[in-house]
C-alpha cells in the first residue's frame, strides 16, 4: 500500500511536471532580422528614439553588443541561414547570394527552384525594373528552401511539436523569409512588381484566403502619391545639414533629398521606391499582423515560430550609407515600426509569453566617400574585367589558351574555366595558385585564397583563412576566394557604384547585435565575444529540441539561466 502510494505519488509528480513543463515554455518565438543593422547603430541613434522600440529592448532585453558572424562573405542569405540553422555557411551551403552552378554552367541565385513557382500572376522579378544584383540572376520564379543543406531551428520546433508549431517567415526579400521559415514552415515575401506578399507552390498550392484579402486591399498603392518624409523636427537630425552628400546614389525619380517621392500608385517603380525606404518595413509589419490573427500565432499551448526580416535598412545604407539623413530617419521610423509589432503583439500573445529574438544579417560599411571625408583611405575593385588584366592574358598565352580563364566572377568567388584547364592538361591547384598571386597584386584586393589549399587545409591559421574556411563549401565554393583590402569594395550593384557595398570579413561587417527579449528575461547587458549562429542552438536548448543538423554554435548561457 506505501508503495502504491509512493508510485501514484511520482506518476502524479510526473504528470504535473510534465504540464508544468509545457507551461513554461513561451507560446511564440518571435524572431526578428533586420537586414544591414550593424551593432552599434541602435544606441547610435537612441537618443531621439521613442518608448517601446529599441528602448523596450535595451530596458527589459539580454542585448550582446560583441557579436561578430564567423564567416568571410558577410550577405543576405549566408547570414539568414547561419541564423536559421545556427551553422556556418561551409555547413549549411548558403555561401554567397548567388554561385556558379557548374552543371548548368550558370549563376544560380540561392533559393531559386523551378520546381515551385511562385503562385502569384504578373510578380516575377522584372529586369528593366529590378536593382537587386543577385536576385535578377534569378532565371526562373521558382523558390524553395532545398538548397539549405541542414534543418533549421524551426525545423526541429516543427518535429518536436509533432508537425503542430506554426511556422512562419516575413520579409520583402524572399531570401529572408524563406530561410528563416526552413524547410517545414511557410514563407510570404513581397514582389516589387505587383506590390503583393507572394508564395511559392513549395508552400502552397493557392494562397490562403487571408492572403489574398491582404492583397486585394492595395495597401502599397496607397503610398502612391505620397513622400518618404522627415519623421520629427529636421533640427533633431545629427545629419540635417547633410542631405545631399555626392556618394548618395541617385536613383530617378527618387532622388538623393528628402522628400523621396514614391511616384504614382501605378507607377512602374512604385515597390522599388517603397521598398528603398522604412515604408517597405511598414508593410511588411502590415502584412505579419494580418497572419497572426488569421494563423491564430501564440494562441495555444504549442509555441509557434514567427520570423519577420525588415529589409529597408539594408537598401537605405545601399543607397545613401548609414551616415546619411535617409539612414539617420530610417533608424527612427524602424524603431517605431518596432514598438508598434511589440505593442501589437503584446496585445495579442502578451510579452510575456514571447521570446524575442533581434538580429541581423549582417553589418554594413560606411559609405567610401564619407569614409574619404574623415580622412580614411577607402577605394573600389571593378572584378568585371579580370580575364582581361594584362597579367591574366599573359598567363592564358603562357598556358596556351585561347579563350576565358576566368568564366565568371560574383562575389567573392572566381570560377575558372575547368573545361580548358581539363582539355590543356593543366593542374587545377597551380592554376588556382599563379592567378591568386596574379589577382593579389590589384590594388584593394587583400588576400585571394585558392579553393586547392582549403580542400588540402594546406594554410596558415590566420583570422582571414579561418573565416575564408567557414565559408568553404566544397561543392559550391568558387575556384578562387577574394577579401578585400579593409575599406574597400566591389563596385557590382548591376555595373552601378552604390553609396556602400557589404559583403568583407571586416569588422565592421561582421558586427551584429543580438538581443533576447520578452517571456521571463531580465534586463542585461553581455559584452564578452558571441557569433550569431549561438543563437539556432540556444532557442533549440530552451525549448527542448534537438539542435539543428549544422548547428555548432555554443548555448548563450545568459538567456538560458532566465530562472
Ligand atoms: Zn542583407
Amino acid at each position: 500500500m506505501k508503495i502504491n502510494k509512493i508510485i501514484i505519488a511520482f506518476l502524479l509528480g510526473g504528470i504535473l511536471t510534465g504540464y508544468t513543463q509545457n507551461n513554461d515554455q513561451p507560446k511564440l518565438i518571435l524572431q526578428i532580422t533586420v537586414d544591414q543593422l550593424r551593432g552599434d547603430l541602435p544606441d547610435k541613434f537612441m537618443t531621439h528614439m521613442g518608448e517601446g522600440g529599441f528602448r523596450y529592448l535595451k530596458e527589459n532585453g539580454i542585448w550582446f553588443h560583441n557579436a561578430h558572424y564567423g564567416h568571410a562573405n558577410t550577405e543576405t542569405v549566408v547570414g539568414h541561414t547561419t541564423l536559421a540553422t545556427g551553422a556556418d555557411p561551409a555547413v549549411h551551403g548558403m555561401i554567397s547570394n548567388v554561385w556558379f552552378d557548374r552543371e548548368t554552367g550558370k549563376l544560380n541565385y540561392n533559393i531559386e527552384d523551378p520546381r515551385y513557382h511562385i503562385l502569384s500572376d504578373g510578380s516575377d522579378v522584372d529586369e528593366d525594373t529590378e536593382l537587386d544584383s543577385s536576385q535578377i540572376l534569378a532565371s526562373t520564379d521558382g523558390r524553395s528552401p532545398a538548397n539549405i543543406l541542414v534543418t533549421t531551428f524551426s525545423d526541429e520546433l516543427r518535429m518536436t511539436t509533432f508537425g503542430k508549431a506554426k511556422i512562419f517567415g516575413v520579409s520583402v526579400k524572399d531570401r529572408g523569409a524563406v530561410t528563416l521559415a526552413g524547410h517545414t514552415g511557410k514563407a510570404f515575401w513581397f514582389s516589387k512588381v505587383s506590390n503583393e506578399f507572394i508564395t511559392s507552390s513549395y508552400y502552397y498550392d493557392k494562397n490562403p484566403k487571408w492572403v489574398d484579402k491582404w492583397n486585394n486591399a492595395k495597401k502599397a498603392a496607397k503610398y502612391g502619391d505620397k513622400s518618404w518624409e522627415l519623421l520629427v523636427d529636421t533640427s533633431k537630425y545629427e545629419f540635417a545639414n547633410h542631405d545631399d552628400q555626392p556618394w548618395e546614389m541617385d536613383i530617378a525619380g527618387f532622388g538623393t533629398t528628402f522628400p523621396h517621392k514614391y511616384g504614382p500608385s501605378d507607377g512602374k517603380y512604385l515597390g522599388n521606391f517603397l521598398i528603398y525606404s522604412p515604408a517597405g518595413d511598414e508593410l511588411t509589419l502590415d502584412f505579419a499582423k494580418s497572419l497572426i490573427i488569421a494563423e491564430e500565432i501564440g494562441q495555444d499551448d504549442i509555441t509557434d515560430f514567427l520570423a519577420i526580416s525588415f529589409s529597408s535598412t539594408d537598401y537605405v545604407g545601399h543607397l545613401f550609407g548609414p551616415s546619411s539623413l535617409e539612414a539617420e530617419d530610417n533608424m527612427l521610423r524602424l524603431d517605431r515600426t518596432l514598438a508598434d509589432l511589440f505593442s501589437y503583439i503584446d496585445k495579442h500573445v502578451g510579452l510575456e509569453n514571447t521570446l524575442i529574438v533581434l538580429s541581423a544579417d549582417h553589418g554594413g560599411p560606411e559609405a567610401p566617400g564619407y569614409l574619404k571625408s574623415m580622412g580614411i583611405n577607402s577605394g573600389y575593385v571593378s572584378p568585371n574585367k579580370w580575364d582581361k588584366e594584362p597579367a591574366i592574358e599573359r598567363l592564358k598565352k603562357q598556358f596556351g589558351i585561347g579563350q576565358e580563364l576566368i568564366l565568371d566572377f560574383f562575389p567573392p568567388y572566381v570560377y575558372l574555366n575547368h573545361d580548358v584547364i581539363n582539355e590543356k592538361g593543366l593542374d587545377l591547384k597551380d592554376v588556382q595558385n599563379v592567378i591568386s598571386r596574379e589577382l593579389m597584386k590589384i590594388e584593394g584586393v587583400s588576400l585571394a585564397i585558392s579553393s586547392e589549399s582549403l580542400r588540402s587545409n594546406n594554410m596558415p591559421d590566420t583570422y582571414l583563412y579561418r573565416k575564408a574556411l567557414k565559408n568553404f563549401n566544397y561543392k559550391r565554393s568558387g575556384d578562387i576566394l577574394i577579401l578585400l583590402s579593409p575599406q574597400y569594395f566591389f563596385n557590382d550593384f548591376d555595373g552601378e557604384i552604390v553609396a556602400a557595398n557589404h559583403g568583407s570579413p571586416w569588422m565592421y561587417d561582421s558586427y551584429v547585435p543580438v538581443i533576447f527579449a520578452g517571456w521571463k528575461l531580465k534586463g542585461k547587458e553581455v559584452n564578452r565575444r558571441i557569433e550569431p549562429k549561438d543563437i539556432a542552438i540556444t532557442l533549440a536548448n530552451l525549448l527542448g529540441t534537438k539542435p539543428p543538423s549544422g548547428a555548432d554554435g555554443e548555448v548563450l548561457l545568459e538567456v538560458i539561466d532566465y530562472k
